[in-house]
């Protein structure tokens, strides 16, 4: 079941990842932006992984994502804090105080983070940003849904949009954040906020099974 054990496990696995995959994302950021996007975000999963590991876990996915948006916000700076911690905030918000994360749920959470990122960071679909990974993998699993998917199924193809945004970036020139001072030089990149969505997502669906 998608529960509080399966939230801590997503970011537990999510920090992995970020760690693993820590240097290509720096490499993504170097290209097209200041090349800390890797440093970023490993140092605020890491940081919420401690968080997590330190207390008493959280007793609803909520709380598990409430607590790392706090993290999150305080510790990654740049774009990419505020942005993610504003997405974690809202799935939290999203998923009130249920217990368990059923597919209407999952479709419902992702979709959430999504409308916190654009809130916060007004980014249209086609800027080059995260939003390019995160609104595909919104639609996708509102469709899944629909199609009576369950909620690892959900996750699962959010997951599978979201890689495909963040690949589709790569021709795009950037009209927001550091990328887009490039104008034109931005194409031929891949994103490095999108990818890091398409990480996190990925292992989103990989934890749920
Ligand atoms: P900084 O650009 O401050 O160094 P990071 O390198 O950690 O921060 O994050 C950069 C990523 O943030 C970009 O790759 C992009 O995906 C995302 N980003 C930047 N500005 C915006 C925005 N306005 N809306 C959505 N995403 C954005
Ligand atoms: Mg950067
Ligand atoms: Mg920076």
């Amino acid at each position: 079941p998608l529960d509080a054990r399966w939230a801590v496990l997503w970011i537990h696995e999510a920090a992995r990842v970020v760690a693993e995959n820590r240097a290509r994302l720096i490499e993504l950021d170097r290209a097209i932006g200041d090349a800390d996007h890797g440093e970023n975000m490993d140092r605020g999963f890491s940081a919420a992984v401690a968080k997590l590991d330190a207390g008493e876990a959280p007793g609803t996915p909520a709380a598990v994502l409430k607590q790392v948006a706090m993290t999150l916000m305080s510790t990654v700076g740049g774009a990419a804090g505020p942005l993610y911690g504003t997405a974690f905030l809202r799935a939290a918000t999203f998923l009130g105080d249920a217990e368990e994360i059923d597919a209407a749920a999952a479709a419902g959470m992702i979709g959430a983070a999504r409308d916190g990122i654009v809130a916060r960071g007004k980014a249209e679909s086609g800027d080059k940003t995260m939003v390019d990974a995160w609104t595909p993998a919104t639609d996708a699993a509102a469709t899944a849904t629909q199609s009576g998917a369950n909620a690892s199924e959900v996750l699962a193809a959010a997951a599978a949009a979201a890689r495909d945004g963040a690949v589709a970036t790569e021709p795009l020139i950037a009209r927001k954040g550091r990328a887009s001072y490039l104008g034109e030089r931005s194409a031929g990149h891949r994103d490095p906020g999108a990818e890091s969505t398409a990480l996190i997502l990925q292992v989103a669906a990989e934890t749920a099974g």
